[in-house]
């Protein structure tokens, strides 16, 4: 059987570049910093080849991290990829390989706080500024556009306010006025939503979230055009923010369970989100495939489910805030998210604390929203939780 002839289920599980003489069935985990050459001629010849062919050193390419981009690269439906040591890196190495003084990038405003900061703070230091669009109005993108625009930036759906936006509405664009189309697809996962098919010319993951599922490495990585991926990976191979050999091992592992997770996290999520609509203490609750979600049939149409992530608004703003997390018995308060286990955050008062309250309201956080990255647990277990901290706000 081919490769094309398999399902991405399938190559999650199957797919295996490299074995060692020992045939293991496992992938096997490559520590080590360094390889040996057998002659100083090969040695030579290996310096000499900027291609990932031959392994020299870890920091350029490493067979256990070579396993993960593979996975990663065939589930997104791309040429070619790179991994970093976070997601944080994987979205500052692409910046920093394509943009330069002078550039300007369209970016969706509802962005990771992180990405955020690098928007605001660091990229003027090198000249490059930025425009923020509203995801509920894409009829404005295009005229945002400039002469210097180089890159438009757009997580969907976006963290933590689930906003979704047309990808192919603005894999058009890009495609008409030649721009890099860059997606963040950190909490869909390429289980839900493929943006390569919509036109994105490099998609970005926090491997540290579903792509390891379980809370324990972190990672990140680009997949997307061949020529493009050439340019990332001697940025990332001379900067050096390159992914440990070891968290590739655990996150291709991972991989094997990534459809089967995406598909119970949102079963999850969808019966939590059904059962939370119309709760006298939640003034909304906001889930892609509730019908009540305002681009719920652009949901529909690129995303094969509604994904792990269901956020609420609580009637009583930022006390009742606190005091529902307080409540919760079972659920985890961490700001991570992407886990077997159910976790609940605040981000106003964590991951988006750095922005203005001004800043929060532009891009919907509002001081009572409650983020969930729904679980893996019994769903009446995480309803049931969720329904008793309820009761003290
Ligand atoms: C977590 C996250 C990141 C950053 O990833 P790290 O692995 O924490 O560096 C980027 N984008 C999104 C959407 C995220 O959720």
């Amino acid at each position: 059987m081919s490769k094309k002839a398999q399902h991405p289920e399938t190559q999650a599980i199957r797919l295996q570049r490299k074995r060692t003489n020992e045939l293991e069935h496992a992938t096997p985990l490559f520590l080590t910093s360094s390889f040996v050459y057998e002659s100083a001629e090969n040695m030579a010849a290996a310096f000499s080849d900027e291609s990932l062919e031959v392994n020299i050193y870890s920091r350029f390419s490493n067979p256990t991290v070579d396993e993960f981009v593979g996975k990663v690269c065939a589930l997104e439906g791309a040429e070619d990829g790179v991994a970093t040591a976070t997601g944080m890196a994987a979205i500052f190495s692409t910046f920093m390989s394509f943009l330069q003084q002078g550039d300007h990038v369209l970016s969706a405003s509802a962005v990771f706080g992180s990405t955020h900061t690098i928007f605001t703070k660091y990229l003027p230091k090198w000249g490059i500024t930025h425009t923020y669009f509203d995801m509920n109005q894409p009829q404005t993108i295009e005229a945002l556009i400039q002469p210097n625009t180089k890159m438009l930036y757009v997580e969907t759906p976006s963290n933590p306010g689930l906003d979704i936006i047309d990808l192919a509405l603005l894999g058009d664009i890009c495609k008409r006025h030649k721009i890099l189309f860059v997606v963040d697809n950190c909490f869909a996962t390429p289980a839900v939503q493929r943006p390569i098919e919509y036109g994105a010319d490099l998609v970005i993951h926090s491997a540290t979230k579903f792509m390891d599922g379980q809370g324990r490495v972190l990672g990140g990585v680009v997949v997307g055009r061949e020529d493009l991926i050439h340019e990332l990976y001697l940025m990332v191979r001379n900067t050096g923010p390159s992914m440990s050999p070891f968290n590739a091992w655990v996150l291709t592992k991972s991989l094997e369970t990534l459809y089967l997770r995406m598909d119970k996290h949102a079963e999850n999520a969808l019966s939590l989100a059904r059962s939370l609509e119309g709760h006298p203490a939640i003034k909304q609750v906001k889930y892609p495939f509730l019908p009540s979600h305002p681009q719920y049939n652009i949901a529909k149409k690129q995303m094969r489910n509604g994904g792990a992530i269901v956020s609420f608004e609580l009637a009583g703003g930022l006390d009742a805030g606190r005091k529902f997390l307080n409540g919760l018995e079972m659920i985890s308060l961490t700001n991570n998210l992407g886990d077997s286990r159910t976790i609940a955050s605040h981000p106003a008062s964590t991951t988006h604390s750095k922005l203005s309250e001004a800043e929060r309201a532009a891009v919907g956080i509002t001081p009572g929203l409650v983020r969930v990255s729904v679980g893996l647990e019994h769903v009446e277990d995480i309803l049931g939780d969720i329904l008793q901290a309820l009761e003290g706000v």
